[in-house]
């Protein structure tokens, strides 16, 4: 054989073999989106949405939330399809982004689909919460309707602007609800995580556009969040000595994802080390539409602040 057809042979299997250890996109046999990791007994759950529109779509098309589960970062357990908008009565809408959380024995799980136009809301988009006592269900609907409607929050003009909850549950047990389109809204929940505690707020982090997820690490809070205006979108972040702020902004953490409009993030420590779960369009026929969950390693300053994170096809390594 030719030296030169050797070459291109060794370069196709070199690519082949690398194709073959590549960890991302994680989920290879549908697509999904928006990713909010939750780790529970030394397992880490893995809550997403499930894109199904078609190739040449211009929208989403969202029928239901998956649950994945691993206990060593590259072996993924598929738990099906977990919840859906049908489960909540009052919803007319596609399952937007969404997080778990586990409180009180139980496995909460706020999710943004549609409402429909009745007494409790004129539509638009709504949060809802599912509760569970297992991490993959079965969930039904925690309280019958919804836990946030567009009319709660009026510092928008669109109808859409109350999407992508995120959950977080400070040391002294505060219960936290940050979401938002255009604005970042939050307000605490009772104690039952089912019910508001107090008036919602709203303000604007810089280049916030939705997605936000809060959490707290060594003291110091983050609001991590899609940002970035009429490009598509990066993951930039503030910081805060409390969850309610004041709020100040640190910078970008992680670039556009390839092949997608949006990215979404979930950052967790598993197994001491720190993972960041987003979304690209790279599965093949993939794209703003058709997306894929990714995940790779995130890694702190000693001041706190966050490294960019390299978006990779190789991803993280196996844990024990
Ligand atoms: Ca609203």
């Amino acid at each position: 054989m030719h030296k030169s057809k050797v070459s291109v042979l060794v370069l196709l299997l070199v690519l082949t073999i690398e194709r073959i250890l590549a960890q991302n996109p994680i989920i290879r046999d549908l697509f999904t989106a928006d990713p909010a990791p939750l780790v529970y007994n030394d397992t880490l759950f893995l809550y997403t949405g499930h894109d199904t529109a078609s190739i040449d779509a211009t929208n989403y098309k969202m029928p239901d939330w998956y649950v994945f589960s691993t206990s060593d970062m590259v072996n993924w357990t598929n738990h099906g399809v977990c919840l859906s908008p049908k489960t909540f009565s009052w919803a007319t809408g596609d399952a937007y982004a969404a997080q778990c959380v586990f409180r009180n024995g139980k496995f909460f799980w706020y999710v943004s689909t549609f409402h429909q136009n009745n007494e409790n809301s004129k539509g638009g988009a709504a949060i809802g919460v599912a509760v569970s006592e297992r991490p993959n269900g079965p969930f039904k609907d925690a309280i019958g309707k919804a836990l946030i409607v567009n009319e709660m929050t009026t510092d928008m003009k669109h109808s859409w602007d109350d999407i992508d909850p995120t959950v977080f549950i400070d040391e002294n047990n505060k219960a936290y609800l940050f979401w938002g389109n255009g604005s970042c809204k939050w307000v605490r929940l009772k104690e039952n995580m089912v019910e508001i505690e107090d008036t919602i707020q709203t303000f604007i982090p810089k280049n916030f556009i939705e997605g936000p997820w809060v959490y707290q690490r060594n003291g110091l809070y983050y609001l991590v969040y899609a940002g970035a205006g009429n490009k598509p979108e990066m993951i930039e972040y503030c910081t805060a000595e409390s969850p309610e702020g004041p709020w100040t902004y640190k910078g970008i953490i992680a670039d556009n994802a390839p092949n997608s409009f949006t990215i979404h993030p979930g950052i967790i420590d598993y197994k001491n080390k720190t993972y960041f779960f987003y979304h690209n369009g790279l599965l093949p026929t993939g794209g703003s539409y058709r997306r894929s969950i990714c995940v790779d390693y995130m890694y702190y300053n000693p001041d706190g602040t966050i490294q960019k994170v390299v978006q990779t096809n190789v991803g993280v390594k196996p844990e024990n």
